[in-house]
């Protein structure tokens, strides 16, 4: 069994990011600039946002976060995603997710100018990953096919079942591995919450990727041996042991799963770190030619 490291696959892309924007300030071209609007104090929010906007440091890049109260009104909203729309020193922008119950996700991300959506998340973007055009991949299946070709995991011809068909997780993985690409060829499965036998499922997996959000939820049964398992997944789950008061687990039962796998991905430390890595490549492509 191989252990999938995100986190320090994640620091050596960085690290090329970090070159390339030197290169392209030498050159005289401007500093690419992420902007993320933050509403509410959700803590997992908090930290995932903290986590894009130090990335955005270490590589060089300008970043700005806008930091909104709970109680921002949806129109609110609006006005700080269209004055970001208009601001040209602003490559690409994100609209930390979920938003409060009273403002409507798809509202905002339609509002977003596609071609600052370095999450990938407006349709427009999203429609041309279905073509196969080049856009803005979303962040987290972006930076799993990342992983997958940093580790030279074979996907041509392989069964690859999919646990989760959210927009921003299990969809876009599906269709980002069922294209005609170095990383792709594959025949997927997509399952979810209605799908029946969904451990024969997963057992026919060569490459299993999890997203629902259930901690340790699949288990060493529903594993064939020599997968390569990928764990998106990351719960807080409340352990008085930790002085933070809670531990950090995927969608998989890592130890007892680890052993039957070829490769894997652990919690945290694997897909996390690269969701941060590919926004920063999504923003550095948003940036590119562009004169100061
Ligand atoms: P969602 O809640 O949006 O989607 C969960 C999906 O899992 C749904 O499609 C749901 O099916 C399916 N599901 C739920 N229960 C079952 C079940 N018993 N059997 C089969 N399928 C089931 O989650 P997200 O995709 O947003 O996130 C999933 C996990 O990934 C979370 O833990 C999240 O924190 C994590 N995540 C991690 C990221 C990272 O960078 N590491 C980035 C994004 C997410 P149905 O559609 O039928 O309801």
């Amino acid at each position: 069994m191989q252990l999938i490291d995100g986190k320090t696959t994640s620091l050596k892309i960085q690290s090329q990011i970090a070159e390339k924007v030197q290169q392209i300030q030498e050159q005289g071209y401007k500093t690419p600039h992420l902007a993320a609007v933050l509403v509410g104090s959700d803590g997992a929010s908090q930290t995932y946002v903290n986590g894009k906007v130090k990335a955005c440091e270490r590589v060089g890049f300008k970043s700005t976060l806008i930091k909104l109260d709970e109680t921002t009104s949806e129109e609110e909203l609006l006005q700080t995603v269209s004055k970001l729309n208009q601001d040209v020193d602003i490559d690409g922008f994100i609209v930390q997710l979920p938003l409060p119950k009273h403002i409507s996700e798809d509202k905002i991300t339609d509002a977003i100018e596609p071609t600052k959506d370095v999450d990938g998340f407006h349709p427009t973007n999203v429609g041309k990953m279905v073509l196969g055009k080049p856009t803005f991949l979303s962040a987290t299946p972006f930076g799993i096919v990342q992983l997958l070709a940093h580790y030279n995991i074979e996907t041509s011809g392989k069964n690859c079942v999919i646990v989760g068909r959210s927009n921003i997780v299990g969809t876009p993985m599906s269709l980002l591995m069922s294209r005609n690409t170095q990383v792709g060829n594959c025949t997927v499965t997509l399952t979810h919450s209605r799908t029946k036998n969904l451990k024969e499922e997963c057992l026919r997996a060569d490459i299993l990727i999890v997203a629902l959000g259930k901690p340790e939820f699949i288990t060493e049964d529903m594993v064939k041996d020599g997968a390569v398992v990928i764990d998106v997944g990351i719960t807080r789950v409340p352990d008085e042991t930790k002085k933070r008061g809670y531990a950090l687990k995927g969608d998989v039962k890592f130890d007892e799963v680890a052993p039957k796998c070829s490769f894997i991905t652990p919690v945290p430390g694997g897909v996390g770190p690269m969701t941060i890595t590919s926004l920063l490549k999504n923003t550095l492509q948003a940036a590119e030619g562009k004169k100061v």
